[in-house]
């Protein structure tokens, strides 16, 4: 395996370095004003971005994508999540990015044509209710929420929360049993509903740590009550919601994972100018207290043992698929959640007071990013996966 930037991409990932670089008063407008406040100052920076090399880059050149693997995606994604805003503006951002890649595999032309295409073109959002506030998410084939055929219909009744950028989106994928009596991993299936369907209700955005957030930038909580759509909705065979998610979720900790790294770059490189300009006395900076020197030094070693990690990951994923690789993704989701939070929390710590205001996007990243060792499967739960696996072969040596 070779893990040099492929020279081809080179390119690509300096316009990435230029964007995230010109996104950062945007950035803070966002933080300070909300999603909204800066929507249309997006809306044109997407429009510069529609047709090159940028956009969408995770989606197949037929579909109007450029097309990179695993791999080539994951070292972009690690320059645009340098920025909150970076993924968004490329229209490769979660929820969406997975969304894309559903309707993609498993979408019918008709469904394609409806949700798809204006997705792709940047003209809507979407959303993908699968958690409930009622059952743990960590067993999503524990489900409460129902869906019932009723002539040419599906009748869903259900809630949801931690529905990501629930707030303007034009549809929910949503997950729901179809099938109470078979086995738990084929009791559910997706479902596609428009968000203006009677019955279907944004209850709030949740705030996080003190903020709601609004538009893409939030999690909602939806309810579903009597909440009618056409039987044709169907994404993807009935009872396999389980499967598609899974499917959905390998490439997309690749990416989360990279984001994660590109934060992580970030964070590094405030915390060392920080060191290196903040004196504490006339002639002596943070930076030559042996502390916060270990600190830079240890932050950079795990950030790139991180990273080679990911890198295997998204290579085994290239080459011998997502189940295959399982093992690797489950790694690299608890390596990486635990290394972003560890290097966010020491460059707030050599920011001193600074580093807790929201002066500074380092607050922003230690509010929203705690959830990564969350969501996409709690920190927890992937350790025991790989154990699982270590301690199997141990038994059978
Ligand atoms: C920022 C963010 C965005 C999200 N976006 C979405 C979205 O768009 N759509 C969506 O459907 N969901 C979304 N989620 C929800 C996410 O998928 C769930 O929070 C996650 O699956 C965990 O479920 P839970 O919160 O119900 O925790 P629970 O399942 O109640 O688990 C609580 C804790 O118990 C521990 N635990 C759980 N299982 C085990 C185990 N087997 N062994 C040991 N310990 C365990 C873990 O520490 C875990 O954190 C989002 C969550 C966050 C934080």
């Amino acid at each position: 395996m070779n893990f040099a930037t492929p020279p081809n991409l080179l390119p690509r990932l300096e316009a990435a370095g230029h964007l995230v670089t010109r996104l950062e008063p945007l950035e803070q407008r966002a933080i300070h004003e909300g999603f909204y406040a800066v929507e249309p100052a997006l809306k044109a920076l997407r429009e510069e971005l529609r047709g090159t090399p940028l956009w969408l880059p995770q989606i197949p050149a037929a579909d109007g994508g450029q097309g990179l693997s695993v791999l080539e995606h994951g070292l972009l994604t690690e320059v645009l999540g340098r920025s909150p805003l970076g993924h968004y503006v490329a229209n490769c951002q979660a929820p969406d990015a997975g969304n894309m890649e559903v309707l993609l595999e498993y979408g019918s032309e008709a469904q394609k044509d409806t949700f798809l295409k204006p997705l792709l073109a940047g003209e809507t959002r979407s959303c993908f209710g699968m958690t409930e506030p009622g059952r743990a998410g960590s067993n999503p084939v524990w489900l409460e929420t129902q869906a019932v055929l009723d002539g040419d219909a599906w009748v869903l009744d259900g809630r949801k929360w931690f529905t990501t950028a629930a707030d303007g989106a034009a549809f929910c994928i949503v997950m729901a049993v179809t099938d109470p009596d078979a086995p738990p991993h084929q009791r559910a299936s997706m479902i596609l509903v428009p968000t203006d369907a009677p019955g279907f209700r944004r209850e709030r955005n949740i705030p996080i740590m003190g903020e709601a957030g609004d538009g893409w930038m939030s999690h909602a909580e939806v309810s579903l009550e009597g909440v009618r759509v056409p039987k044709d909705n169907l994404l993807g065979a009935r009872g396999h919601g389980f499967s598609i998610a899974q499917a959905r979720l390998g490439p997309g900790r690749i990416h989360h994972c990279m984001r994660w790294i590109g934060i992580c770059r970030r964070a590094l490189e405030m915390m060392a100018t920080r060191a290196a300009s903040r004196m504490l006395t006339p002639h002596e900076s943070l930076g030559e207290r042996q502390a916060v020197a270990h600190w830079i030094a240890e932050c950079s070693a795990e950030i790139e043992a991180a990273r080679l990690l990911v890198l295997d990951a998204a290579w085994s994923i290239d080459e011998v698929g997502a189940k295959a690789a399982r093992q690797k993704i489950s790694m690299i989701k608890f390596f990486a959640s635990d290394v972003l939070m560890k290097v966010i929390d020491r460059a707030i710590q050599v920011h001193g007071a600074l580093g807790i205001t929201d002066d500074l996007v380092l607050s922003w990243f230690y509010r929203h990013e705690r959830g990564s060792r969350i969501y996409d499967g709690p920190d927890e739960v992937h350790k025991s996966v790989v154990a699982r696996r270590i301690l199997k072969e141990a038994r059978q040596a």
